[in-house]
Parts: C-alpha cells; structure tokens; sequence
C-alpha cells in the first residue's frame, strides 16, 4: 500500500496521495522550508493522539514561522491489514524520503495470535533497523503538577530532569555468537550471549551523548560495568577519548557502575543530567527513570540515526483497551513532535512551545483518565488537543 501524504495546514505542501512522500514538482518548491515529516499513527490510540499531536504541532509551527509537510504510512497491525505486513517498503521509503518520523503506537488485541515473526511489534523493530537508527534517547522528567504521582516521595522526584541515551543496536542484544549448547564438563545444557561492542560503535552514541549533554546542563555520566567486564573497560576508554576532544570540553564527564547507578536513580535522581549507555544498561535504566515520573502517558522517545530521519514515539504501547473512545493522554504524544523539533528537525522554538503549552494545561487542571487527581477537570483526548492549542497562543500573548 502507498503512504498517503497531505498538506500542513501552516501551508506546508505534501503530495497528492501518490504514494511515498512525494509532492508534485510545483509543490516541493513551494514547501522548500518546510520540514518533511513521516506520520505513522499504527493502531489503537495512536489515530486518536497523532491528531491531536499534529494539530498542535501546525499551531505552534505558525507561532514560529516554521512549517511542515507531512505524509502518512501504515505501520504495525494496520500495515498487515492494508499490505500483509508490518512494515511495508513504501512505508520505509517514505520514512527515508523524510526529515523525521513521527510514530504513535502499535499493537493490539487483534494481531496478538500470529506468530512472533508476523507481529506488528517486527514492524517497529524493522523500521529502527531500517534507519539505523542506534541511539535511544528517553527523557525522564518530573512535571511538578504531577510528582505526586510517582511511587518515591515528591520532595525526592521534583525537578528531577534526566535523559537517558542508550546504545540500541548493538551490546548483548545483537552480539554473536548466541544460542543454546551444552556444557562439555557436565553435559548440562547451556544458555548463551556474547557482549561485545567495537570502537566505533561506541565512539558515535559518545558523540551523541556529548552533543545532547551540551544541549542540557553539561553533566553527562557514562554507566558501565568496567570493574567485571572487558566490554565496558573499552567502552569506558573510548567514551574518555571522545570526552577529551576540544569541543567537548564544556561537558562534565563522569564515570559510574551500573549497579550504583541504579541506586543512585532511586536514592537521588537530581543528580542526573544526560546518562549515556549500552543497550542492555540503557534498557534497564531507562525504564527505571521513566517509572520516577510515575506516569506512562506522559513519556516521550527519540530513536536517531548518524545523519538520516530519526523516529520520534511515546513511550507507551496502543492502549487497545481504551482505543477509540476518546479516553487517551495525548501529552506523551505530543511531547515526542515536541522532541522531533529539537533533535530531528532543528526547531527548538517549537519545541519550546509545545513543552509550555504541556505544562500550562496541565497548571489550568486539564487531566486525562489516567494522571486524574482529585479537584482537577477529567477532559478526553479532544479536549485536551483544544486546551493545548488555546494554551499556545494564550502563551503567545502573554510572551
Ligand atoms: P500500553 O502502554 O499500550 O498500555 C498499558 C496501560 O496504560 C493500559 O491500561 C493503557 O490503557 C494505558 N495507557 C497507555 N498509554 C496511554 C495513554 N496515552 N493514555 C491513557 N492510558 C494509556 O501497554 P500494553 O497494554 O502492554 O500493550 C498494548 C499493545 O501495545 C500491545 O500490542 C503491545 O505489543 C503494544 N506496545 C507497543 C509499543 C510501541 O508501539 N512502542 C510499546 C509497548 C507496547
């Protein structure tokens, strides 16, 4: 099936519906400035939120003077029902023919039966592949309308401000050999992995890691398991070396045990900036920072390649069980374009916008099901997206 493309209304041109992100000759030089995004709303909630998130991020593109043109391919279980698969080509050419990919959700309870191979989760993983995309980025902050919602102590998790960037292509996840055997003394049968990582596969996420820390407060700690394991003894080297270059110099650098880290997470979060990773560490630790925030529906991720089109998504699945009826938390949603404009599409002025819009509905009392405190307004999906676009220009008058 052909991705469909359509116009922003900030007056962005996209294609005519002719398949794979491309516009007509007249059109791509009237959008010239405009950034080309990938929509992939996927299944269950993710129509719902990806509405909302591209209305919002129309509006405070228009407040900036920055525009964007956006076309749209199935992906996940929708994929399989339009083209028997989860991750059709024309659906990675249009993503590849892009500045950056906006992606919902996928998932739900009709595809949950086929085998493993055939799932719309393949198409995720496909689709990162497919972009090489290596470095994971997942902030964890803790909005300080809803610290009570975290399991820790309020006075623990608010302000805490930290983004996790884990390595996501490489480490024990993808290493070889793998597989199972038999132990030669014993006879005894074996599990196993190989933990490895080359020089330069660590010296590109360090890059990312710094330059992100720049773009932050200039802390950056880089965790490893350097006391056991060779693998993060060269890890920890080269992550020094690429920490010694000139333009770096204005980020701290640091070095920490994943087990302390782990602790430290828990015991004093705020002591975090950037945290930079392998991917079984980064897998780990960053759902552990996600849970300080102590609410799913409100996490963003950024999954971003060396130079092509990074993939920009909630941290959260389809939610088939509220699916369709107007009951989703587009924030997680919306904070992930946010995301798409700082790192992907070189717009840190929206992104500013949207962060702000975020966070005044949420000081007017404006909650979703599932962050609903007591004495706030419980709005749909909908209602929240209008609340969000009255906020950025009740903003802009105020600025
Ligand atoms: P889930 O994140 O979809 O849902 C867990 C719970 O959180 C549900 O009760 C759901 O209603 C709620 N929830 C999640 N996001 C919400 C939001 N924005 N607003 C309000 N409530 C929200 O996880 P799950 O139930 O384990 O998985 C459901 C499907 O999503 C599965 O098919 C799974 O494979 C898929 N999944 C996809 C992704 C992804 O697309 N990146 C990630 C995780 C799970």
């Amino acid at each position: 099936m052909a991705a469909r493309a359509r116009a922003g209304r900030g007056g962005g041109a996209g294609a005519g519906g002719r398949g794979a992100a491309r516009a007509p000759r007249g059109a791509r030089a009237a959008a010239a400035a405009a950034k080309r995004v990938c929509l992939l709303p996927g299944d269950g909630i993710g129509p719902e939120i990806s509405a909302v998130a591209v209305e919002v991020l129309e509006a405070a593109g228009r407040l900036e003077g920055a525009e964007f043109a956006f076309s749209e391919a199935p992906v996940g279980g929708a994929a399989i029902d339009a083209a028997g698969e989860p991750l059709p080509a024309s659906t990675l050419e249009a993503c590849r023919a892009s500045d950056a990919v906006l992606l919902a959700a996928i998932g739900g309870y009709k595809w949950d039966t086929l085998p493993a191979k055939e799932r719309p989760e393949r198409g995720l993983l496909a689709l990162r592949a497919g972009l090489d995309c290596f470095a994971n980025l997942r902030p964890a902050y803790v909005l300080p309308q809803l610290a009570d919602a975290s399991s820790l102590k309020s006075e623990v998790v608010s302000g805490v401000d930290i983004m996790v960037v884990r390595e996501l292509v490489g480490g024990i996840y993808f290493g070889e050999p793998r597989g199972f055997g038999e132990d030669a003394a014993t006879g005894a049968r074996t599990g196993f992995n190989t933990m490895v990582y080359t020089e330069p596969e660590i010296e590109r996420i360090a890059r990312v890691a710094f330059d992100i820390a720049q773009k932050r407060q200039g802390r950056l700690v880089s965790v490893d398991k350097s006391n056991v394991l060779e693998v993060s003894q060269l890890w920890r080297e080269v992550v020094s070396r690429i920490g010694a270059d000139a333009g770096n110099a204005g980020v701290d650098l640091s070095h920490m045990y994943v087990d302390n880290a782990a602790m430290q997470l828990i015991r004093n979060p705020k002591q975090f900036d950037t945290v930079v990773t392998g991917n079984i560490f980064g897998d780990i630790l960053s759902d552990a920072a996600a849970m300080l925030t102590g609410s799913i529906g409100m996490l963003p991720s950024a999954s971003i390649s060396e130079s092509g089109p990074g993939v920009y998504e909630p941290v959260h699945g389809s939610a088939p069980d509220i699916a369709g009826q107007d009951r989703a938390n587009p924030l997680a949603m919306v904070l992930s374009a946010a995301m798409m404009c700082r790192y992907g599409l070189d717009l840190p002025g929206v992104a500013d916008r949207m962060e702000a819009a975020v966070s005044l509905v949420l000081d007017q009392g404006f909650r979703t099901g599932d962050i609903m405190q007591e004495g706030k307004q419980e709005v749909g999906c909908k209602r929240m997206g209008e609340a969000l676009l009255a906020a950025l220009e009740e903003a802009n008058v105020k600025a």
